[in-house]
């Protein structure tokens, strides 16, 4: 079976052509400047990389075709036609409480993604282009949406709403929903198998740690609680997002400089987190080379954002009455062993106990606890095509 994975942007689109049973990637690549003039970018398991191409993309029509076209090229392509595409997985960012699970995309599935588009009116209406232009290219075809909040859906009450007037969660939608939970749902599957344990008897904390970040209670299986609100703006310092804040902040700021509420929210999204407090970067890598050469505010910046992942293993450990297992994944979860260290290490109380040589690993399945550690502690690289890929094949299966 061989299924499309699709992640719609504005202006850009993220192609896959995967096997979800055996997880081989068969080729992927990248549609950018959609809309402006077109640039196309195509690698096929086992051959060259190839540089981007100038193809013409008034719309994402014309992207899906150009896919079509180069997966189904006679010297570089992997198939010999469309038909051997078997179904289409669309990474929709916000189900909104509509959705708990991945679904079969019919004409009521399209117009619940609709409905959600206030909740993310910056990524939905992109992931609904992105649909409905495969609908034009691929008639036919079985399309599934998968979406980045379906996971979280099995939160408690308890955990997802805020304490503001009630009316504002039942008239507004207004309640936690949190994000990544394509990745935090495969990793925590992924986790099970690395353990030979059932989920539902395993007590999970998965740290998805990338650009942006977000931690994840998975108890039995299931989201209880994720550091990602209403907004990914929540949580955890980010590259350039604040994470948590005292919301008091924005009035003072806001009275104090003369800014207006967009003003105030694009300096929250865009120029704090580590950005923010080092003024050096939002890419780990080089805060570390910063601090490295002197510069204390780098040192400063990655200190807060491990706190504040610590913060959240001690406070979701708490939440769920145990963990088994802590994971990492993404970016900075898969590559740095210096923050994984800094920010497992004093939880030993807990139950954690790191062991350096086994952490010296990069993007790689590994234990890297001590073989004597209560609370093992995985590193996992994430695969959110590959999981919306398995998901979509087991709907359409
Ligand atoms: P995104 O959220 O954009 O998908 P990624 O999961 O790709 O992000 O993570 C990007 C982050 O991972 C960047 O901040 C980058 O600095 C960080 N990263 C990658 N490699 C390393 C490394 N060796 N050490 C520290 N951070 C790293």
């Amino acid at each position: 079976m061989n299924v499309l994975v699709i992640n719609a942007g504005s202006s850009s689109l993220k192609y896959q052509l995967l096997n979800p049973e055996s997880g081989v990637l068969l080729a992927k690549g990248l549609c950018e400047r959609i809309g402006i003039d077109g640039k196309f970018t195509y690698k096929a398991d086992g051959k060259a990389t190839k540089d981007a191409v100038d193809v013409s993309m008034p719309t994402h029509a014309e992207a899906i075709q150009a896919v079509m076209d180069a997966l189904t090229d006679p010297a570089n392509g992997v198939i010999g036609s469309m038909k051997e595409i078997d179904a289409v997985g669309h990474r929709v960012v916000h189900g909104g409480e509509a959705f708990n699970k991945s679904v079969l995309i019919t004409d009521e599935v399209l117009k619940a993604i609709e409905d959600c588009i206030p909740l993310a009116p910056l990524h939905n209406p992109a992931n609904l282009t992105g649909i409905r232009a495969c609908q034009k290219v691929m008639p036919g075809v079985p399309m599934v949406a998968v979406f980045d909040t379906a996971f979280h859906q099995t939160m408690p009450a308890r955990a997802y709403m805020y304490a503001l007037p009630y009316e504002y969660y039942e008239n507004d939608k207004v309640r936690r929903y949190g994000f990544h939970g394509t990745s935090h749902k495969y990793v925590a599957g992924r986790a099970a198998a690395m353990l030979g344990k059932k989920p539902e008897e395993l007590k999970l904390i998965s740290c998805h740690l990338g650009n942006g970040s977000s931690v994840t209670a998975v108890d039995g299986g299931r989201s209880v609680d994720t550091s990602m609100g209403f907004t990914p703006l929540a949580g955890v310092p980010m590259g350039t997002r604040s994470g948590d804040l005292d919301a008091g902040i924005l009035q003072y700021l806001m009275n104090k400089y003369g800014l207006s509420i967009d003003e105030m929210l694009n300096i929250l999204n865009k120029k704090s987190g580590v950005q923010g407090v080092s003024g050096v970067s939002s890419d780990f890598r080089d805060l570390t080379d910063a601090f490295e050469r002197g510069n204390e505010r780098a040192g400063l910046a990655v200190d807060m954002f491990n706190y504040g992942v610590k913060k959240l293993i001690g406070a979701y450990a708490a939440a769920m009455g145990g963990v088994d297992a802590v994971i990492f994944t993404a970016g900075v979860g898969e590559n740095s062993a210096a923050q994984r260290m800094a920010i497992a290490s004093g939880l030993e109380f807990m139950g954690v106990k790191m062991d350096a040589d086994a952490n010296k690993v990069r993007g790689k399945e590994a234990v890297i606890s001590a073989a004597d550690s209560r609370v093992k502690v995985l590193l996992i690289p994430t695969n959110e095509e590959l999981m919306i890929a398995m998901d979509t094949a087991s709907i359409v299966k």
